[in-house]
């Protein structure tokens, strides 16, 4: 049981307490993180569910680890764990021990939304150390060194890799995961440069009972045009795009997602765009930065409801 404390402070998020500092309304009865292996089934025809076929949704927790202006979050559901990119190579230790810490020895799937080291600078060590179940990639094939260093690991450690070509959709635990190609092509910069690679970011949701996140990758103008386009519609949570860097178009994405709550994955070096921070004040989204508050942990039991705790 999750033991939470309910806080009536100032919207608009900000990171002054460390422990529970900010709950949402929320029903506290969320099952927490598990030890064993847990599982990922493909659900793409719809098909059902979560183990125990209780009532009871056992609910979601998302942990954005604190890796710097960089992704790594961590999806439980029950005994499911799915990874969203691997941070930095310099920061895989840290994963590991905030993996370790969690109980986490298996992942059942990785999902890799781009080729850029902050977001598989990682791989190699965090796959080193644990099973991997499945591993979702990115379709197009990229020109630079962090390109051919995440196919050269995805090799030696025999992960195989899923490239996503349309939608996915993974059963976790009691909650659903869709992957998404972003629906702009890759377009090299013939520089042997990375080119638009982050608006070809994968997207993913999640959903779980009333509960809903969108993970935006680090998507920019291009890649937040085509996602609007597809019409994804509302979720409560937003990781928001490329470490909330403003685009042109983040107000449009704010409006049409209508987040309560924004997580954005930046640095004290290299902070959010003060733009995008109005904006999401302006929206009264509460907002979560790794800057501010390190990692930054979501759990919500399918309610609707939300509570959300920060760790140095
Ligand atoms: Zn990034």
């Amino acid at each position: 049981m999750l033991m939470g404390r309910r806080v009536s402070g100032p919207r608009g998020g900000s990171c002054s307490r460390r422990s529970f500092l900010h709950v949402l309304p929320v029903a506290l009865g969320v099952s927490l993180l598990t030890t064993s292996c847990g599982r990922v089934e493909d659900a793409s025809d719809g098909s059902a569910v979560g183990a125990s076929g209780a009532s009871a949704l056992e609910g979601v927790r998302v942990t954005c680890i604190d890796v710097g202006k960089g992704d790594c979050i961590l999806l439980q559901s029950g005994a499911s764990v799915v990874l969203i990119d691997t941070g930095y190579q310099e920061t895989a230790d840290e994963v590991l021990s905030c993996l370790a810490k969690r109980g986490v020895g298996r992942l059942d799937a990785l999902v890799l939304t781009h080729y850029d080291k902050d977001h598989v600078g990682g791989l190699r060590a965090i796959a080193e150390a644990l099973e991997v179940g499945a591993v979702y990639l990115p379709s197009y094939e990229g020109a630079d060194k962090n390109y051919a260093m995440t196919m050269e690991a995805v090799e030696d450690l025999g992960l195989g890799g899923e490239r996503v070509t349309a939608e996915r959709s993974l059963r976790l635990g009691d909650a659903r995961l869709t992957i998404y190609p972003s629906g702009v092509a890759y377009v090299d910069d013939a520089n042997g440069d990375e080119g638009n690679d982050n608006d070809a970011s994968l997207v993913a949701t999640l959903t779980c009972g009333d509960d809903s996140y969108l993970f935006a990758g680090d998507l920019e103008e291009d890649g937040i045009d085509a996602y609007l386009a597809a019409g994804h519609g509302h979720f409560d949570v937003i990781k928001m795009p490329h470490h909330g860097e403003k685009g042109g178009n983040v107000d449009e994405l704010i409006d049409s997602v209508e987040p309560r709550i924004a997580l954005i994955t930046d640095s004290a070096d290299d902070p959010a765009d003060k733009k995008t921070l109005k904006l999401l004040k302006k929206r009264d989204v509460d907002t979560y930065r790794t800057s501010d508050c390190g990692t930054i942990v979501v759990e919500g039991d399918g309610s609707g409801g939300y509570a959300v705790s920060t760790e140095r």
